[in-house]
């Protein structure tokens, strides 16, 4: 798939190099189209015309009961299909919750996008205008009885649909992108991957790789259970993610950088005393690690939401042993937005 940049050189092999950095501004700006982007001259915007301003076309929008969770439905090329949600936070704005690819090949088996298989990446392109259609959606089209929050994105996270560190280039372009082009800096992005440890070591000496927060998908702390519920998990996953972590935090612990691991709660499954302790003992082997219990969101019939109480015991019991954690609370299960719920049975995405 060509990306705008290589459509843009392609159809005009002899301009300056200012004429793209003009053109990605404009890309960003409040234009809703080539023709409203009038810092590019007339005559360029006609041409400008074969290139899609916007590489997501909506397909349906759906907006949760008490109006703070908005889940779309978006075309890509090759009658593919993803989804994208904005949801609204507690600094007054929106966090927008973007995909990597369609579909995943991780297969968690609590996660309904890896029911799904993978079928393809997205392009850099794709990942930057799922920001660029919330903020036009946000700003534009967002009904005014919806509008609980200023207009605003002022946070985005990577964990729609996808492994963000399977598709490494076209995430870190589009980190880069987002970065250069927002006002959204790094420590207001988060990159939430299921651990893949060689692209985790990668990020160690990438030069290219911003200073975003990034979020490891834990889910146990004992091997042989998240073997079972992440069947993608290494020979020796712990020891290796115990090391990197180290050598992440020596690297980057001094800029306001904590790492967090997510921790999905599912009964019976990795919510016991037990679990909670081999939690706190290798997160305190490790150091400044914020720890997110994620209360399992219904996607079919194989798991349960750990008990209100367990969860609480469970969180306590992190407390007690020093360890930073945070309960996150579910957006949208009603419009099946919430983590782990995003899916497409689009037939066209399995081709
Ligand atoms: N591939 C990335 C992004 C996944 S979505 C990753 O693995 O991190 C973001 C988070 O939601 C991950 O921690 C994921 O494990 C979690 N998640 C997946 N399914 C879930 C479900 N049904 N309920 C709650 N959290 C879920």
């Amino acid at each position: 798939m060509e990306t705008r940049k290589t459509q843009f050189e392609k159809l005009f092999p002899n301009e300056p190099a200012f004429r793209w950095k003009q053109i990605e501004d404009a890309l960003f700006s409040s234009a809703n189209g080539w023709d409203e982007a009038t810092t590019i001259p007339k005559s360029m915007r006609e041409s400008l015309k074969e290139i899609p301003w916007l590489s997501v076309g909506l397909a349906n929008i759906q907006v949760s009961a008490n109006g703070e969770t908005h889940k779309a439905l978006l075309n890509v090329e090759g009658g593919k299909q993803i989804e994208s949600v904005l949801m609204a936070n507690r600094r007054g704005a929106w966090t927008i919750c973007v995909s990597s690819q369609v579909g995943c090949a991780m297969r968690c088996s609590f996660c309904a996008t890896g029911k799904m298989g993978l079928t393809r990446n997205l392009s850099s392109d794709e990942i930057v205008d799922q920001y660029r259609f919330w903020k036009m959606y946000s700003e534009n089209t967002l009904p005014p009885d919806h509008l609980t929050t200023s207009p605003r994105i002022s946070n985005i996270v990577i964990m729609g649909m996808g492994e963000p560190l399977a598709n490494y280039e076209e995430v870190r372009g589009a980190l880069n992108t987002l970065l250069a082009k927002t006002d959204i800096g790094p420590t207001h992005i988060t990159v939430s991957t299921v651990g893949i440890l060689p692209r985790l070591e990668q990020i160690l000496t990438d030069k290219q790789w911003p200073p975003v927060r990034l979020a490891v998908s834990l889910h146990s702390a004992i091997e042989s259970t998240r073997k079972q519920i992440v069947p993608t998990s290494y020979d020796e996953f712990l020891p290796g993610l115990e090391r990197w972590a180290k050598n992440y935090l020596k690297l980057h612990g001094n800029r306001r950088h904590h790492l967090t691991f997510e921790y999905v709660m599912l009964k019976g499954v990795n919510d016991s005393p037990t679990h909670a302790k081999a939690l706190s003992t290798f997160v305190n082997r490790i150091g400044r690690i914020k720890v997110n219990l994620i209360p399992y969101n219904l996607t079919g019939v194989d798991f349960e939401r750990s008990d209100d109480t367990t969860i609480t015991a469970f969180h306590d019991s992190l407390q007690k042993n020093n360890v930073t954690a945070t309960v996150r609370r579910a957006m949208g299960a009603d419009i099946t937005a919430a983590c782990g719920q995003l899916s497409i049975d689009n037939p066209a995405n399995f081709d």
